[in-house]
């Protein structure tokens, strides 16, 4: 029995539902190994169609096509990739070579998909090119090769490793009649060492250096000759045994994704540049709301005795305390004042002035973990409220009475108020004399509104207040504090009496705090000042928040966008890699692996760079806000550097996955058909 043997073997080419191409008919044919043949004909009699269906490109014929016994039609896909591996090279009339690989790389490529170890595959590839004479162009790239050179190295991928049947369409076909001479020379060696040769030529002169020419008419054989045989040939070329058929690596992939990016350098830093600002922006954002966060937490820690909750009176407490039992609607109450609708607003709910009724202190008292309430009177004001210095009038907007819940590092200079004093913030103080500090010891007039009565007295600066921070409600409004004791003695003295409208309330433990804040929350009602302007500060930058993710989310979506449109021009322009990688056994999954490699590379890449732009950022910008506030804004962790890593390469893999899976599906012959 013959090496190959074809039998009845008919081709179609369906061309519409009901109308197909007979295209091979009823071939008959075998072939030896050491056999060199040269199947002749027109143009269009079906020469390119016998060699796809005799290697295994085309698996769509009727009849039986044996291959040392066994039948190629009936093998499923492993089988043929080994068949590919093992059995078969291929040799194309336009070299078909990858433009990105040195010719190293080139040969070495049907072994890089078989896994083989790179010492082997190089030492092979050497061999086999040295004995084509192409010892001194290991690293050139395909371009600096003349034509003859690239075939050589063409064949040299075909033979690297030991196929037992070679196919060449048109091998001489683009060359010159010097080169083509030294080309079948080479050709004639192969059939010799005992391969079976199949070469498809339109040259009669072709035609003539092999020992059998078949001849294809409209695809029937119409002749089949003999020549002379080919003289025995001494210097025999071995090549060592064959590897194990192991399947492309992942680092394997992941090379030769980085020599195809290497190759279009620019284009890739111009992806991996427009990919990283998705991810710069997302970090950037997480580093600024964390920076913001931190920065609220420690100014509330810094400034908040942590034993001390504090209370104050909202609409829905009154409402409860006024207790008819009915539902009231949110519209409002009778009076026609403002419902539930506008509590909601943390500034709003601080300007409201609601006194605690006794029932509600009662209430406070009940709470789980409260040792100690203490009351106290806030009101703001929209600058209704004075403090008359030498004449002038120097409207401020908050007034309180002193509270456990300050400090000493509230006082900036002087000391806490005693009976008869005050203390003002710096601003104030800065107003009305040259440094703050000499207030201290001045008289002055503090002029109020409490409930639309006025209320006014005399009293000393004893020290200047400070909130110690940006966001406390003293520091970012003029504020005048005194005494509860002052307090009530100056409503007396206006036959008024007192309405304290803020609680304090003590904690066993500092640690029980923050149970008495959710009960109070429960309760309904409203945190303190600084919790307050906190709230709606939060609120604000969750606002904030959300634009800027839209923004970093569209830019993700661009970058996904463009990594997908960049990976299919890819596609397109390496089709005919993707066919020589598929006719050398490449499987689907590789040729899909090597361009989510690629994918991978650019999330990579585009990741590192967003991370990299975003750390010069929030270092640039830091300093600058130091400088300003004395406080850093844009806290980056190594959390969020990799969370945008991440987030680039699993964004770039998903886009490459379509780009890679249309590249897995190439037809091999299509992408490797030459252009005639
Ligand atoms: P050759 O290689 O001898 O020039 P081909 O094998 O390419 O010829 O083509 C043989 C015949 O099959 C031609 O008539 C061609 O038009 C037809 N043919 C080839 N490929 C297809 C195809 N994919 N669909 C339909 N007809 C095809």
């Amino acid at each position: 029995m013959a090496f190959v043997e074809v039998n009845n073997l008919n081709k179609y080419y369906p061309i519409s539902d009901n109308n197909r191409f007979h295209a091979l008919k009823d071939v008959q044919l075998s072939f030896d190994k050491g056999e060199l043949v040269s199947i002749i004909g027109e143009s269009g009699s079906g020469k390119s169609t016998l060699m796809n269906v005799l290697g295994g490109l085309d698996l769509k014929f009727e009849g039986e096509i044996l291959v040392d016994g066994e039948n190629i039609g009936h093998f499923k896909e492993k089988e043929m990739v080994a068949f590919h591996k093992e059995k078969i090279g291929f040799i194309f009339q336009s070299f078909n070579l990858v433009p990105h690989l040195s010719v190293l790389d080139n040969v070495t490529l049907a072994m890089t998909l078989s896994n083989v170890d790179g010492k082997t595959r190089k030492a092979r590839a050497q061999e086999v090119l040295e004995h084509l004479g192409l010892k001194d162009h290991y690293q050139k790239k395909p371009s600096q090769l003349s034509g003859g050179q690239k075939q050589r190295v063409a064949i040299a991928r075909a033979l690297v490793n030991d196929p037992d049947i070679i196919i060449a369409d048109e091998p001489t076909g683009a060359l010159d009649s010097q080169t083509s001479d030294q080309v079948l020379d080479i050709i004639q060696d192969i059939a010799k060492d005992g391969k079976l040769v199949i070469m498809v030529t339109h040259s009669e002169r072709v035609a003539s250096r092999s020992t059998r020419v078949v001849t294809i008419d409209d695809g029937k054989i119409i002749n089949d000759e003999k020549r002379e045989n080919l003289h025995e040939h001494t210097d025999t070329f071995k090549i060592k045994e064959r590897q194990e058929n192991k399947n492309l690596s992942f680092f394997a992939a992941i090379r030769m994704a980085l020599l195809n990016m290497k190759e279009k350098l620019g284009r890739n830093i111009l992806i991996a540049l427009g990919g990283s600002i998705g991810i710069m922006s997302v970090i950037l954002m997480l580093a600024l709301g964390k920076g913001v966060n931190d920065y609220l937490t420690d100014t509330m820690n810094e400034n908040v005795n942590p034993i001390i909750s504090e209370a104050r009176m909202t609409e829905e407490t009154q409402e409860d305390t006024e207790g008819d039992g009915e539902a009231e609607t949110p519209a409002g109450d009778p009076d026609g004042k403002p419902g539930n609708l506008v509590t909601n607003n943390p500034a709003v709910q601080l300007s409201k002035n609601i006194p605690f009724e006794e029932t509600n202190i009662a209430e406070l008292e009940t709470i789980p973990h409260v040792d100690n309430i203490e009351l106290a009177y806030t009101s703001f004001s929209m600058g209704s409220d004075t403090v008359a210095y030498e004449e002038e009038n120097h409207s401020f907007m908050n007034f309180g009475t002193i509270s456990a819940n300050m400090t000493d590092s509230n006082i900036l200079h002087g000391s806490f108020p005693e009976f008869g004093e005050v203390i003002i913030t710096e601003e104030m103080a800065n107003n009305m004399a040259d440094t703050a500090e000499d207030m201290i010891g001045e008289e002055v007039e503090v002029k109020l509104s409490v409930d639309g009565s006025p209320l006014s007295g005399n009293y000393t600066v004893s020290g200047i207040y400070t909130a110690g921070s940006a966001i406390g409600p003293a520091s970012a409004f003029d504020s005048v504090f005194m005494t509860m004791d002052t307090f009530t003695d100056m409503n007396e003295e206006n036959d008024l009496s007192v309405e304290p409208n803020v609680a304090y309330l003590f904690a066993d433990e500092a640690s029980n705090s923050q149970l008495i804040k959710d009960e109070l929350n429960d309760l309904g009602y409203g945190g303190s000042s600084t919790d307050t302007l906190a709230a709606t500060f939060t609120q604000m930058l969750d606002i904030f928040t959300y634009i800027l993710s839209g923004v970093a989310g569209i830019s993700l979506f661009v970058s996904a966008i463009m990594i997908l449109t960049v990976l299919y021009i890819s596609v397109v322009e390496r089709t005919q890699e993707i066919g020589v990688i598929k006719a050398i056994g490449g499987r689907n999954k590789d040729i899909r692996r090597i361009f989510v490699s690629e994918s991978f590379l650019i999330g990579l890449f585009s990741g590192l760079l967003g991370v990299g732009i975003a750390s010069l950022i929030s270092l640039g910008g830091n300093i600058a806000v130091e400088n300003l506030f004395g406080t850093t804004i844009l806290h980056m962790t190594p959390t969020y550097a990799l969370f945008g890593i991440l987030a680039s390469i699993i964004i770039s893999v998903i886009a490459g996955v379509f780009p890679a899976n249309k590249a897995a599906r190439l037809d091999p012959i299509e992408a490797l058909r030459r252009g005639d």
